[in-house]
């Protein structure tokens, strides 16, 4: 029996990534769109093949995770063997310029899918994309047992999603499970995350397109790993017996600072002769370090980074760099996992 999956967030970085690898599973995929003015379906193109051709396994549907309606009649009409959760406003910076649509949406819009699978009576697996910004200012190294403390409304809203799933785990029973996730980042990461934005500018100024970026604070330090292979953690996350929640992290301790030498001495440059600082990137309240400890994936899903924060940050720009060449063409990058999947 051919199974089916729904994704919330189909069209961010991790939803493309998760997309590709559940059609690689042989996976029905459905993934829910918001319909905006402009495509927004740039990190998925690739996979879409026209509904009406019968070898067709990826379908998209309009809702949104503010509509609790929609998601009933989505999730009641396709009766999805496993839903991932992956939608939200997730960008830390922006969540303190919009408190409250970060709340409802990364917060409130995970009770929404959790409520919808509920009273639409179907048997799913629910996964939730919980985040190391949960444990925010409690020291490094986390995993699953650390406290949480968040720094920012979107660290609060997650910790909402991360405590509501465990509750519909808990009072009905279901299969819902919690992927703290550690950052991770690709050549499909969204423009204005750090790693993304210094990689684009390396690449820009080594064409000569441009002289400086502008960054904040340089001296935070985070556990950088690969999108492309998280997913398969979030995967194998909800193919074990019993529900149960999980770190995925490599365990580095990359400062901005150290992810700029890497990125930039890669492509030949020095980064102190092209970053300016502007304080409008810095944070009202910041999260110092986050490092994680991913041991439980690793002994109970097998699931173990292959890819460090200084391979992340040369595959980026090298990433970048192709993607410059091919400006105005549609461009993805290639995914190499083989080790995974053989
Ligand atoms: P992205 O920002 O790339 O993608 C977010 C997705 O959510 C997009 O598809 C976006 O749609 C969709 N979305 C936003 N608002 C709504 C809404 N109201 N209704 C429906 N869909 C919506 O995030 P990532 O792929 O990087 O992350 C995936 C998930 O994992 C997120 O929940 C994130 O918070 C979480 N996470 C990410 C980490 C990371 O390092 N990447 C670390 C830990 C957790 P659109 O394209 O239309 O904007
Ligand atoms: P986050 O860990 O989810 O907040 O991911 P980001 O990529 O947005 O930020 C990672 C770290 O980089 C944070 O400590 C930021 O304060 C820091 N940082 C420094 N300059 C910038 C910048 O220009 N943009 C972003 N997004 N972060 C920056």
């Amino acid at each position: 029996m051919t199974k089916r999956a729904l994704i919330t967030g189909i069209t961010g970085q991790d939803g493309s990534y998760l997309a590709e690898l559940l059609l690689r599973k042989g996976y029905e995929v459905h993934g829910i769109i918001r319909r905006a003015s402009t495509f927004n379906t740039s990190r998925i193109e690739h996979l879409y093949v026209d509904p009406h051709n019968p070898d067709a396994k990826l379908f998209l549907h309009y809702g949104d995770l503010g509509d609790g309606a929609r998601l009933v009649s989505l999730l009641s009409e396709l009766k999805p063997d496993e839903v991932y959760n992956l939608a939200a406003q997730s960008h830390v910076r922006v969540s303190f310029d919009e408190p409250e649509h970060t709340g409802d949406v990364t917060g409130v819009g995970t009770m929404r899918m959790l409520e919808a699978v509920r009273v639409s009576g179907i048997h799913t697996r629910f996964y939730q994309a919980s985040s190391s910004e949960m444990f925010g200012a409690t020291p490094p190294p986390q995993n699953e047992e650390t406290p949480f403390w968040p720094r920012s409304p979107y660290g609060a809203a997650k910790v909402y999603s991360y405590w509501v799933t465990r509750n519909y785990r808990e009072a009905y029973g279901m299969f819902a499970v919690n992927g703290i996730l550690f950052n991770h980042e690709s050549p499909r990461r969204g423009e204005t995350f750090v790693t993304r934005k210094i990689t684009r500018a390396v690449a820009r100024i080594k064409a000569g397109l441009e002289d400086n970026v502008f960054l904040g604070n340089l001296d935070s330090v985070r556990d950088w790993g690969y999108a492309a292979e998280y997913v398969e953690g979030m995967w194998r996350m909800l193919q074990v017996d019993e529900p149960d929640d999980f770190v995925l992290a490599t365990g580095g301790d990359f400062t901005v600072k150290d992810f700029l030498s890497t990125a930039f001495s890669h492509a030949g440059l020095n980064w102190e002769d092209h970053v300016r600082f502007d304080e409008r990137y810095l944070r009202p309240s910041e999260v110092d370090a986050l490092v994680g400890d991913a041991s439980k994936a690793k002994e109970k899903l097998g699931w173990e980074a292959t890819v460090d924060t200084g391979k992340l940050a040369r595959i980026m720009v090298d990433a970048d760099i192709e993607a410059l060449e091919h400006e105005g063409r549609p461009w993805i990058d290639k995914v190499n996992l083989a080790s995974w999947e053989s």
